[in-house]
């Protein structure tokens, strides 16, 4: 596909996280509908606890299996129409990074995206986009997005500055964040991910969380690599063409490198 312009989205969730709505084959249907050449799903990971802690916002790991072969499935009945790709969107959790790297080979995982939602594991319930008030917490959400870039596994990050969900405004301490985790993301060649949930939910609401204009043109100033994911929910968020519009015009209004695909890592090939 090299020099072809491809309509590619890599976050796309399933009902299994408890919080989407519509079948695997309803995105499936609306990334067609939408002229989407490649759609992986990127469903939020479970993880194997040493508790017995169970998440509200991500499968368990008993559904893992019907979250593959549903896929699967669709990749087969729709292979002539789409590319689909199996991801999943994980934090960095470092005690059970070791369990991670297996199961992402194990289960032969196309991809996974970095989506650093909670400090050291939701066991704790510290959820990055609720205590990031202070330049503490921002600092935890900096060094974990750090070290997790560091490890190589992850296509791309997610919302990058999802501190902006409770940060009270951008500040100076939101500067250097940004610029820290642009430099990283730099250095390591993973691009951000400009994240069309946030930007819906910016719209509806007259705020700004995240996207936030302040650290893309920050982004952009340091010149690193974008890509639009539509964070999907919902699979009639794939068919909502004037977000995806307004995303890539401001973008390249900010003159930033904005990826159409990425190359999957295809774990356990
Ligand atoms: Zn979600
Ligand atoms: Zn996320």
């Amino acid at each position: 596909m090299e020099g072809i312009q491809v309509k590619a989205n890599y976050h796309t969730h399933t009902r299994r996280c408890m919080h989407a709505v519509g079948s695997d084959e309803d995105y499936v249907k609306s990334a067609i509908k939408s002229g989407f050449d490649v759609l992986g799903f990127s469903d939020h990971t479970p993880w194997k606890y040493e508790s017995d802690f169970k998440a509200n916002m991500r499968m368990p790991l008993s559904q893992f299996q019907d979250y593959y072969q549903s896929i699967s499935s669709l990749r087969e009945k729709y292979k002539d129409q789409i590319e689909i790709l199996i991801g999943l969107e994980c934090e960095y959790y470092p005690k059970y990074m070791d369990w991670l790297k297996q199961f992402l080979k194990d289960e032969k995982i196309d991809y996974i995206l970095f989506g650093n939602h909670y400090q050291k594991t939701d066991e704790i319930h510290r959820y990055y986009g609720r205590i990031c008030k202070d330049a503490e917490s921002l600092n935890a959400y900096v060094e974990d997005a750090i070290a997790g870039m560091e490890t190589g596994l992850y296509s791309y990050l997610a919302h990058p500055e999802l501190f902006m969900r409770c940060y009270p405004k951008f500040d100076e301490a939101c500067r250097e964040a940004s610029i820290h985790i642009c430099e990283a993301a730099k250095r390591l060649h993973i691009p951000l991910e400009y994240n069309l949930a946030g930007l819906a939910y910016n719209e509806q609401m007259h705020t700004e969380e995240y996207p936030h204009h302040c650290f893309w043109e920050i982004a952009a100033e340091m010149e690193c690599d974008a890509i639009v994911g539509v964070d999907a929910h919902d699979n009639q968020d794939l068919e909502n063409s004037g977000r995806w519009q307004r995303a890539h015009e401001y973008l390249n209004s900010l003159h930033m490198h904005v990826l159409d695909h990425i190359e999957p890592h295809y774990f356990g090939k």
